[in-house]
């Protein structure tokens, strides 16, 4: 645990909310130092996200260049969650207070949660997690066991009351989009749910090429605001706990730092600054299930209580982009570079090639801009496009006989071949999210 300043609450005070998000313990630590790449420093060079002061603080917009990295990401993420047997939904971003009552979270998560706004005689508030929606969705039809697994998946807006004082970059926000998901199945099942969400988990982690430092078993601490019921505690310590020994990897218990409503297995990420964050968890619920008297009907026709096994492959969106901002240090994998392909015509002789090409790279899916004379120099153009994977420099040969020579990001220049070749196989290695720029197997 690395250490804290001392004017922010111990973690056990601070309950680390149920579904992921941001890691508090995480946030609370000081600013990097300059030599670390920062997130927040490349954000505003590279043009990706922002804030404005009367939007509010902790509130950042994201420009199209950051907007398309995280088209791409969460494009990915469901694209993984549905082979992986998920289906999404949609749910709102707020709910009667009501419903976080019988949650939980507003006996045991109020602090982190935006005071309720009147409406009539009711009170909404902004959700401060997906669960009790999702709980909501499942209890709205009737479930038969054949159902189950049923695993429900949202990448949905939850919000957090932070100060403004501590807010900043893509890393302490107050609103949060979180990859979320659900399982409800038999007590059976639990375990084989959660190994292959853990399974799945370092699947994406590999194609985005994070390395966790550990995983963490994450217990409930003295003290803290946890839900009392020793029996279901450690039914699903034990559980996760043989959820880890089976997935093979070494971990750690940490106390203080279970969800309010259960243990959870956390994949701990650290970033430029060496400093240790969550992304990724697995949890095993048997809380929230009798909360919201959920159940399914069983082979015996008799009604059955399901377990929740709540997951997030990569955590909120915010932090895992700024994590992979400072990872690459903007120079993305081709599959989420914000402009994948530039064309460079020579002369304003080639701009209208250059102009073909880009539609037609467009027609494919890709992300293509023409730098033009108007830009300076061919050297000054190809200098400023160094962080794009893919420079085709299209001069007057190229203009007439449909080939271009690419230039790649790290360096190689390819013999040039037909543009239609060129633009096939950096489709085909984009959708396969390859991490390299040229790779034979890929495209052919
Ligand atoms: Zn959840």
């Amino acid at each position: 645990m690395p250490d804290q300043p001392s004017n922010v609450r111990p973690a056990q005070d601070r309950p680390v909310n149920d579904c992921p998000a941001p890691d508090h313990a995480a946030q609370d630590n000081p600013a990097p130092d300059h030599a670390a790449p920062d997130h927040r420093r490349l954000g505003r060079e590279l043009d990706l996200f922002d804030t404005d002061p009367l939007m509010g603080s902790g509130l950042p917009y994201w420009l199209p260049d950051g907007a398309a990295i995280r088209h791409s990401l969460e494009e990915f993420i469901r694209g993984r969650e549905r082979r992986a047997g998920y289906r999404h939904v949609y749910s709102p971003v707020l709910g009667k207070r009501e419903l976080y009552e019988i949650s939980g979270h507003w006996a045991h998560y109020r602090e982190d949660m935006f005071p309720p706004m009147e409406l009539g005689s009711e009170e909404m508030v902004l959700r401060p997690s997906l669960c009790p929606h999702h709980a909501l969705i499942y209890r709205s039809r009737p479930h038969s066991y054949r159902e189950l697994p049923l695993r429900m998946a949202e990448l949905g807006g939850m919000y957090r009351s932070e100060l403004s004082g501590v807010l900043g970059g893509l890393t302490r926000v107050r609103a949060i989009q979180l990859n979320d998901a659900h399982v409800f199945c038999t007590p059976e099942q639990a375990a084989d749910e959660a190994v292959a969400a853990l399974e799945l988990i370092r699947e994406v982690h590999r194609v985005l090429g994070v390395v966790p430092v550990r995983y963490r078993l994450s217990l409930p601490g003295a003290g803290g605001k946890y839900v009392a019921d020793p029996a279901l505690w450690e039914r699903a310590v034990a559980l996760l706990t043989e959820v880890l020994e089976r997935s093979g990897v070494p971990f750690e218990a940490a106390e203080g730092e279970a969800a309010f409503y259960g243990p959870k297995i956390d994949v701990q990420i650290a970033d430029g600054a060496g400093r240790e964050f969550t992304l990724s968890t697995v949890q095993i619920d048997f809380h929230q299930p009798e909360r919201f008297n959920l159940h399914y009907i069983g082979a015996d026709g008799a009604r059955h209580r399901p377990v929740m096994v709540h997951r997030s492959v990569i955590g909120s969106v915010e932090r895992v982009v700024a994590h992979l901002i400072e990872l690459y240090g903007g120079a993305f994998p081709a599959w989420l570079a914000p402009v994948q392909v530039v064309l460079l015509p020579v002369s304003d002789a080639e701009v209208p090639q250059a102009e073909r090409f880009r539609q037609r790279c467009l027609d494919l899916g890709l992300r293509a801009e023409v730098a033009g004379p108007e830009h300076g120099s061919l050297g000054a153009r190809v200098r400023e496009a160094r962080l794009v994977p893919y420079q085709a420099v299209i001069g007057a040969r190229e203009a007439v006989d449909d080939r271009v020579a690419l230039r790649l990001r790290d360096g190689r220049r390819l013999e040039p071949l037909p543009a239609e070749e060129a633009w096939a196989r950096i489709g085909a290695l984009v959708a396969a999210c390859e991490a390299e720029l040229w790779a034979e197997a890929a495209g052919r």
